[in-house]
């Protein structure tokens, strides 16, 4: 329904050679669909409401389009990109370090909570440190604007990733609006989520001026392509030993197992470590550093499977994640969207299994085939073969 000639290389996109050489050493040749259709556009500082499915790349439209931007002033930030969790944010700063390996001179700092706000001042209070780019979460960047160690009269490009999260949770809402309201009115706002839903598109147009919307997909057509959907039947007594076989079975390269609370996903870990599984938890019960340096260890091939609550549902991209287990189903189909949406990254090819145990578990089991308009049948007791 788009109407125009969509280039198919970065090339055509009017980047720089700085930022072109990096895309390439990246491994990135052809632009995929939302690529194409909001990158020309947000270089030119086009607001931006964009909702397209996990996994194709709406990390480096913004990245891309502000690094294109950016007008390195030391002392002065003018590019802020907010998100709803410490990894996620932590990941995005790795994407400008890549994007931007050929603009040493541009500076790129990460905020959130759980580590000293101390550091962070000491950041903004030198020139030499002081940050052109700022990815944060809201409550640590909140109180830095509010204690007055940073100001936000010079952005130039604010961006939210997984907005609807982000406005959707009051407290963070709050910040959000907050930090906005101590930004200049003049300046580009971009907002991108896999899921926006009818009633959050306006909320999200408030902060923009005319923006282009993108919806790539129906939000009723999010299946995932590449990804195989099943559920499993069983008691919660069953739970384990079910996750235990099927992890002697089957054929993965890094599984992410997705469960309820902090403690589940804690002894979880324990038990799987136990039966001599490669496992590591992440969630929000460890100091932030340890949660960092787990992501990192899981990101980086040394564990294959990840115990994770919600904190790792959203955004998160580990390129080696081809299996997604709900243990734990969640309580509703967004959630499951952006879980299972974890393994299959573009294009690649993935399993997903859900673990279905109570009535509640019936009926969200019900609303995702709904929603999604997708038949998701029980795993076969016999076990899929490893190319099906
Ligand atoms: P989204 O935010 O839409 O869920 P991400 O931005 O996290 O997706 O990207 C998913 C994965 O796809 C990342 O590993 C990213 O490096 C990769 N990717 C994105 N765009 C391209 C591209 N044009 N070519 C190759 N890989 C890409
Ligand atoms: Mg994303």
């Amino acid at each position: 329904s788009y109407v125009g000639i969509h280039s198919t290389v970065f090339k055509d996109f009017l980047l720089s050679t700085e930022i072109l050489r990096a895309v390439t050493d990246n491994g990135f040749e052809h632009p995929s669909e939302v690529q194409q259709l909001t990158i020309p556009q947000a270089i030119l500082g086009t607001d931006i409401l964009c909702q397209a499915k996990s996994g194709l790349g709406k990390t480096a439209v913004f990245v891309l389009a502000t690094l294109q931007q950016v007008d390195p002033i030391d002392g002065e930030t003018s590019v802020l990109v907010m998100c709803h969790t410490r990894e996620l944010a932590y990941q995005i700063k790795n994407e400008y370090s890549r994007f931007g390996k050929y603009l040493p001179h541009v500076k790129v700092s990460v905020f959130y909570g759980g580590t000293p706000i101390q550091n962070d001042i000491e950041t903004l209070s030198k020139k030499e440190t002081h940050p052109h780019i700022i990815v944060a979460t809201p409550g640590r960047l909140n109180a830095l604007v509010r204690d007055k160690k940073l100001r936000l009269g010079s952005i130039r490009q604010f961006v939210l990733d997984e907005c609807d999260k982000m406005l959707d949770q009051i407290d963070m809402r709050r910040d959000v609006q907050e930090i906005f309201r101590a930004t200049p009115t003049q300046k580009q706002v971009m907002m991108f989520s896999a899921t926006l839903s009818q009633e959050t598109r306006p909320i999200c147009k408030k902060f923009m001026q005319n923006p282009l919307e993108i919806y790539v997909d129906d939000s009723t057509k999010l299946t995932l392509h590449g990804l195989q959907q099943y559920y499993i039947k069983l008691s919660e007594g069953e739970k384990n030993r079910k996750l235990n076989d099927l992890l002697d079975t089957l054929e993965f390269n890094q599984v992410i197992i997705f469960v309820k609370s902090t403690i589940r996903a804690t002894e979880l870990d324990k038990l799987l470590r136990e039966c001599n599984f490669p496992s590591i938890a992440v969630h929000s019960g460890v100091s932030q550093e340890e949660r960092i340096r787990r992501y990192t260890e899981f990101k980086e091939f040394n564990k294959r499977i990840c115990v994770a609550t919600d904190v790792f549902g959203r955004g998160i991209d580990i390129e080696r994640i081809n299996l997604a287990i709900n243990y734990d189903l969640p309580a509703d189909a967004d959630s499951y969207l952006h879980r299972v949406g974890r393994a299959g990254r573009f294009g690649t090819k993935g399993l997903s299994i859900s673990f279905v145990s109570s009535e509640q578990d019936q009926e969200v089991l019900k609303q995702i085939e709904g929603r999604f308009e997708v038949a998701m049948p029980e795993f076969p007791a016999e076990g899929i073969a490893p190319d099906s």
